[in-house]
C-alpha cells in the first residue's frame, strides 16, 4: 500500500471516510485511526500495528455532541471529568455504546473515550465528522511516535496517509481514568496528573499496577514502549557507565556526559517526558545497546514519566 503523506486535515480525512486508516497528531502522541463504527476499518489498525485484539483503542471525538453516540450513559463522576479537563490528554472509561464495535473496547463493555486539545487533530476529526478509534502509531511494543517520521518509519506501506505536524507536545500518552466504578479509578497514569484530578475528584485512586483491576485495562499488561536497546534505570547518574555503545538520559549529569554516544540533559520533568520516546528512538537508529535513565519522584508527571520507564526497562 502506498502511504501518502499530507499537511491537510481534509485529505486526511477524506481516507477516514472511506474506511482506510490515517496516522494524524495529537498532544500526546501520534495516533492511528480509523471510523470507530466500522468494524472493518477499526480491524485494519490491528493489522497495521500487530496488535494484540484484546488490547482496546480510544476513541477520539472532535466535540462533545459525539459522546451519546460511542457512551451508553455519562456517569455524574464522569461529567466532572469532562467540564474540568476536556479537551486534553484524559481518556475517560464509560460504558460502551451498543452502536460501538467489539472491535474497537477489545471485547469488553466498556469504552475509553477522549477529546484532544489539539489545533490540526481537531480539524482533522471535524473533517472525519465521525468519532474516530486510535491507539498510539507504533507497531505494538515500540516507542510511541512523537514525531511523524516515527510514525512513518513504524507504519510505511500498512497506512494508506499520514498527517504530518511538529513533534507532539506531551510526548507521553493521555491519563486513562476508569468511571464506572463507585470512585474514579487511574488505570494508567498519563499526561493529567493524579494531583489534578485529586483536585477535581478527591476520591481518585490509582490502580495497583499487579492487582487484578487491571484487568480493566489490558493494554496495560503487555510489554510496552521498548527500543531495542537495553533500558537502565539509576538513582544516581554516577552509576551509569559511559561508552560508545551507551546513551544516558536525564535530569543530571553523569561524570562524563560527554563520553555517552548520545545523550540529553532535560531541563525537569516536562521536558523529560517530551524528549523520552524520541530519544529511544535515535538511539536505536545509532545502534546503542545500553540506555541509562534517571529515575525521577513518582509525583505530577513523573509519575508517568517513571510508568513508562519501567515498562520500557521490562523488556
Ligand atoms: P494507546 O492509545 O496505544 O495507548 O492504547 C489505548 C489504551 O487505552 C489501551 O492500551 C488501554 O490501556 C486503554 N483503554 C482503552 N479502552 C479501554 C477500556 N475500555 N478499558 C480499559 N482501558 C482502555
Ligand atoms: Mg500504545
Amino acid at each position: 500500500m502506498h502511504t501518502l503523506l499530507t499537511n491537510a486535515p481534509q485529505v486526511a480525512a477524506a481516507f477516514i471516510r472511506r474506511g482506510e486508516v490515517v496516522a494524524f497528531p495529537t498532544e500526546t502522541v501520534f495516533g492511528v485511526g480509523a471510523d470507530a463504527f466500522s468494524e472493518v476499518a477499526v480491524r485494519k489498525i490491528f493489522a497495521a500495528k500487530g496488535r494484540p485484539a484484546d488490547n482496546p483503542l480510544i476513541v477520539h471525538l472532535a466535540d462533545l455532541d459525539q459522546l451519546d453516540r460511542v457512551a451508553a450513559r455519562v456517569p455524574e463522576v464522569a461529567q466532572r471529568l469532562i467540564d474540568a479537563f476536556f479537551p486534553g490528554p484524559l481518556t475517560l472509561i464509560l460504558p460502551r455504546h451498543a452502536d460501538v464495535p467489539r472491535v474497537v473496547t477489545g471485547g469488553l463493555d466498556t469504552v475509553g473515550v477522549r477529546m484532544p486539545r489539539h489545533e490540526v487533530a481537531e480539524a482533522f476529526m471535524r473533517a472525519c465528522g465521525r468519532p474516530v478509534a486510535a491507539p498510539s502509531a507504533n507497531q505494538s511494543g515500540r516507542p510511541s511516535p512523537t514525531t511523524w517520521q516515527a510514525a512513518y518509519e513504524d507504519l510505511e506501506g500498512r497506512v494508506a496517509c499520514i498527517l504530518q505536524d511538529d513533534r507532539t507536545e506531551a510526548g507521553l500518552e493521555s491519563t486513562v481514568v476508569d468511571c464506572t466504578g463507585a470512585a474514579p479509578l487511574v488505570l494508567r497514569p498519563g499526561a493529567v496528573s493524579l494531583e489534578r484530578l485529586q483536585t477535581v475528584l478527591p476520591a481518585t485512586r490509582l490502580a495497583d499496577a499487579d492487582a487484578p483491576d487491571t484487568a480493566r485495562s489490558p493494554g496495560t499488561r503487555y510489554r510496552h514502549y521498548a527500543p531495542r536497546a537495553r533500558v537502565l534505570l539509576i538513582d544516581d547518574p554516577a552509576e551509569a557507565t559511559p561508552g560508545q555503545g551507551s546513551a544516558y538520559l536525564g535530569l543530571h549529569p553523569p561524570p562524563e556526559l560527554h563520553a555517552f554516544r548520545v545523550h540529553t540533559l532535560c531541563q525537569d520533568v516536562e521536558t523529560y517526558a517530551r524528549e523520552l520516546f524520541h530519544f529511544f528512538r535515535r538511539c536505536d537508529a545509532a545502534g546503542i545497546k545500553a540506555i541509562y535513565c534517571e529515575k525521577v519522584p513518582p509525583e505530577g508527571l513523573g509519575l508517568a514519566l517513571m510508568d513508562r520507564l519501567r515498562r520500557a526497562a521490562q523488556g
